[in-house]
């Protein structure tokens, strides 16, 4: 399959409805991070082209072909893009492991189907929620109406290139907004193919554009546009404040932030069964490698169980094979890129030198392969002031900070700059509820991993979020604009 995605491999920028090289010409490489050789040259994009894609938004969006048919025709389009998705389900899955190194079976098991079901839940939604009318008198009818916001541009990272993009794609097309999507210069490949399944569903020309090209430029481009209405990023904090940048020094844009994350995994004294507990946690710190923005790479872990949960998560290890991202029995692949691994193991280092003990891994593996690998590394003996427990490593890193009482443990678990994710693991339910609460987070998982599923919204509390939440219904508020109607009755 891997072959077969590349021979069809589409490289260029896609606006209008068309795939058009960069308008200088230029193309960037995208490697394999598994074994270090090139896989494409794709299109440069830089602000002419983000110019010439937002030109084709705004005329898609002002002639109305989508940003005003009616939300039952919007759904149709958008049930068969995601029927195209899932057709082309193993292209998409092999382009997304090829590029980024995530594991294939991961690809086809998570990221694929819950792409596919973004689609159909935002398309089987939009013709289900109702505007608003005011409580006034009888003189008076005062409606509420949500509308499309205009010219949408959407930034995103490497980490789940196609979901990224489809939890913002889906509730935006759906509300009827035209779109520019800008690609991790890492992993371009399945966005631009999104582009031309869309077109091939039925999306009129201009609704969405995939510009290729690095944050510095097309990025920046979206956020400094003074004809782009808002832009929805994913990536990290220190691009997200950047972007604030951009809108204050533009056309103040709508902006919403979906950043980083140090999440805190809360074992309190009583926890369930600790095979279970053990199991999740591995899966919270190491899926994707640890490069997820919710990784639970913090476990603050009661001083009773903690020497019983090290001896499970280090058996547990057995289970995390790390090579090939395209071998099917592979569940950690590479570091996304070489400085990228450089910037892991520097945490490693600094973990030894802040005096955390390494349990187990500790370096990089598989070296002959030319590929990224980082062996999953477990620290004990970890302090919250230690930059390995302070920063996102967003690899394969977990860090045990062990604690004596629920309120100390809350405290640690808290004291974080970022507040995307938790879990608390407990067998008492009142104090799973109390802890689940007094957890500043956007997403808590109680005796388990989780980001919730698309029902539910996601995004962060403090330094890991910004204006607004991904998924559920109340991602359409991002996508849309409030406006009041006032009719005075005689
Ligand atoms: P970055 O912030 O480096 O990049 C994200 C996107 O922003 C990329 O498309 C990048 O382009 C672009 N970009 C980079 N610099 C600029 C700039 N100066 N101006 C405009 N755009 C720019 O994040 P990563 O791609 O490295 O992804 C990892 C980060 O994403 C982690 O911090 C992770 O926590 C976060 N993340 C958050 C999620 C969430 O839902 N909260 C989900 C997934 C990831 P390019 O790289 O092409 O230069």
């Amino acid at each position: 399959m891997a072959i077969e995605a590349l021979s069809r491999l589409r490289t260029q920028a896609f606006i209008d409805g068309r795939f058009t090289d960069a308008a200088s010409g230029k193309t960037f490489s995208t490697e394999n991070p598994a074994t270090g050789a090139v896989l494409a040259e794709v299109a440069a994009g830089d602000t002419a082209d983000v110019d010439a894609a937002v030109r084709a938004a705004r005329r898609a969006f002002e002639d109305g072909r989508w940003s005003r048919l009616a939300p039952a025709a919007r759904k149709t389009v958008l049930l068969r893009f995601a029927d195209l998705v899932e057709a082309n389900a193993e292209e998409l899955a092999t382009l997304d492991a090829l590029e980024a190194g995530k594991p294939i079976t991961d690809c086809r098991d998570i990221d694929l189907p819950d792409t596919v079901k973004t689609f159909r839940w935002y398309a089987e939604a939009i013709d289900k929620v109702f505007d608003a009318v005011a409580p006034t008198g009888p003189d008076a009818l005062g409606l509420i109406v949500r509308e499309p916001i205009g010219v949408v541009g959407a930034v995103v990272p490497w980490n789940f290139p196609l979901l990224m993009a489809a939890w913002k794609m889906a509730p935006a097309l759906a509300s009827g907004n035209s779109m520019i999507v800008k690609p991790s210069r890492l992993t371009s490949l399945s966005a631009i193919r999104m582009a031309e399944l869309a077109s091939e569903a039925g999306l009129p020309d201009g609704v969405l554009n995939v510009v290729p090209g690095s944050g510095s430029e097309a990025g920046q481009a979206l956020g400094r546009h003074m004809d782009v209405d808002m832009v929805t990023f994913t990536g990290s904090t220190e691009v997200g404040r950047q972007f604030l940048h951009y809108a204050a020094e533009s056309n103040l844009k709508e902006i919403t932030l979906e950043c980083g994350g140090k999440s805190p995994q809360l074992v309190l004294a009583e926890p369930p069964d600790l095979d279970i507990v053990a199991e999740q946690v591995l899966f919270a710190a190491l899926v994707n490698q640890g490069e997820n923005c919710s990784s639970g790479s913090r476990l603050i872990v009661h001083e009773s169980v903690h020497e019983a949960l090290v001896e499970r998560l280090v058996s547990g290890l057995a289970a995390w094979t790390v090579g090939d991202p395209l071998a099917p029995g592979t569940r950690i692949g590479p570091m996304i890129e070489r400085p990228h691994l450089d910037k892991v193991l520097g945490y490693i280092d600094a973990g030894r030198r802040e005096g955390a003990r390494v349990v187990s891994g500790g370096g990089r593996v598989l070296e002959e392969t030319g590929g990224y690998f980082v062996a999953p590394t477990i620290f004990d003996g970890v302090t919250n002031d230690m930059s390995i427990a302070r920063e996102e490593i967003f690899g394969p890193v977990l860090s045990m900070i062990p604690f004596a009482s629920e309120d100390e443990g809350l405290r640690l678990a808290n004291e974080t700059a970022y507040g995307l994710a938790a879990s608390v693991y407990t067998r008492d339910l009142d104090t799973a509820f109390r802890v689940a609460r007094a957890l500043r987070a956007g997403v808590v998982g109680v005796n388990a991993y989780s980001e919730g599923d698309i029902t539910t919204p996601f995004g962060g509390y403090k330094q890991s979020g910004f204006g607004g939440r991904d998924k559920g219904l109340e991602a359409f508020e991002q996508y849309t604009e409030k406006k009041t109607i006032w009719v005075t009755l005689r």
